[in-house]
C-alpha cells in the first residue's frame, strides 16, 4: 500500500466546485504537485457507509475528490428521484471533517446538457438482478460514472460492495473501455444489528426497520447453510425466500446465490459465491449481499 504524502487540508481549505472546468483545474494542479488522486462518487445524503469509502481514500491517496450528484438517468420514471434524500450542507461538513480536498457537485445541466445523447450500455451483467428489476438503471450508472472518471481522471476510485452488481459493472466497463486507474471496492458498513447502511433507510418506520432486518438475516442464513456443507443450492434459495416471505411488510424482488463474476445463478456450491437480495420494505427498496467463501480443502 502507498501511504499518503500530502497533508490533509484543514477543514477550511476544502474546495466546492460546480463546473467541470473548475474541477479539472484543481485536479490538474494537484497532479502537477505529484499527488495521487482519488475519486469517491456519491449521490450525497452521506452516511457512515459512504464515509468509510471517503476515509479509506483519505488514508490511501493524497488528493481526494468526492462527487455529489443525484443522477437522474439511473432512476426509472416511477422511482424516487424527486424524493431522494438531499443533505448538501451536512454532506460538506462530513467531507470537511474527513479531510476531503474537493467536492464536485455539478448541476444536472452540467452533466447532461440539452444536446447530450451518448450512453454506455453493458451487455449481460446489466441484464440480471437489479438490471432486470430496474430497466435502464445501469445504463444511467455506467454513463455517469464514465463521465465522472473522465472529468476527474483519478488514479484510484472507490466503490462500496453494498452495491455489488454496480461495482462489478463499473469494473467491467473500465476493463472493456481501457480506462486507466484502479478501482477499489470497500466492505459494506452495517448497523450493529446487521442492517446495511443506505440513504433509503431513512424512509423506514420503526416497524419497517425491524422488517428490513430480514434481508441481512436471509443472507446470513445462506452463508451458514452453505458453509455448513449444504449442497442443494436451490433448497437454500427457497429457505432465503421463505424467511423473507414470512416477514410482514417485505415484498421480495429476488433472493439468490450467484457466481461472483458473472452474477449468474449457480446450481451447485462453488468456492466463491455471492448471496444477493432485493426487497421493498414500505416505500424503501433495499438491496444487500454477502460474499460466501468455502474452504478449498473440504
Ligand atoms: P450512493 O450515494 O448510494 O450512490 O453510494 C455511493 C457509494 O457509497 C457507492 O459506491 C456505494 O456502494 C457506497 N455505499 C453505499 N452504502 C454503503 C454501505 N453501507 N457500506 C459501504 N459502502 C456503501
Amino acid at each position: 500500500m502507498r501511504f499518503a504524502t500530502a497533508a490533509r487540508p484543514s477543514t477550511a481549505d476544502m474546495l466546492v466546485v460546480r463546473s467541470v472546468e473548475d474541477a479539472r483545474r484543481e485536479i490538474a494542479a494537484a497532479r502537477a504537485r505529484g499527488e495521487e488522486i482519488a475519486l469517491v462518487p456519491t449521490m450525497g445524503a452521506l452516511h457512515a457507509g459512504h464515509l468509510s469509502l471517503v476515509q479509506t481514500a483519505c488514508e490511501e491517496c493524497d488528493f481526494v475528490a468526492v462527487s455529489i450528484f443525484v443522477n437522474p438517468s439511473q432512476f426509472g420514471p416511477n422511482e424516487d428521484f424527486d424524493k431522494y434524500p438531499r443533505a448538501f450542507e451536512a454532506d460538506l461538513q462530513a467531507c470537511r471533517e474527513c479531510g476531503v480536498n474537493l467536492v464536485f457537485a455539478p448541476d444536472v445541466s452540467t452533466i447532461y446538457p440539452d444536446t447530450f445523447s451518448t450512453f454506455v450500455e453493458l451487455e449481460g451483467l446489466s441484464d440480471v438482478l437489479e438490471g432486470r428489476c430496474r430497466p435502464g438503471h445501469f445504463r444511467g450508472v455506467a454513463t455517469v460514472v464514465l463521465k465522472l472518471l473522465n472529468i476527474v481522471q483519478p488514479d484510484v476510485s472507490y466503490f462500496g460492495r453494498k452495491d455489488y452488481q454496480q461495482q462489478a459493472i463499473i469494473r467491467r466497463m473500465c476493463r472493456d473501455l481501457d480506462m486507466p486507474g484502479e478501482i477499489r471496492t470497500c466492505d459494506t458498513v452495517r448497523e450493529l444489528d446487521g442492517l446495511a447502511l443506505s440513504s433509503r433507510n431513512r424512509y423506514l418506520s420503526d416497524d419497517e426497520r425491524i422488517a428490513a432486518l430480514s434481508l441481512s438475516k436471509c443472507l446470513k442464513l445462506a452463508k451458514q447453510r452453505l458453509t455448513a456443507g449444504e449442497t442443494d443450492v436451490e433448497l437454500v434459495r427457497r429457505e432465503m425466500l421463505a424467511l423473507l416471505n414470512k416477514t410482514r411488510g417485505v415484498a421480495v424482488d429476488y433472493a439468490t446465490i450467484a457466481d461472483p463474476d458473472s452474477l449468474a445463478d449457480i446450481t451447485a456450491p462453488q468456492l466463491e459465491m455471492i448471496a444477493l437480495v432485493a426487497a421493498k420494505v414500505g416505500r424503501a427498496r433495499l438491496i444487500d449481499n454477502l460474499p460466501i467463501h468455502l474452504p478449498a480443502d473440504r
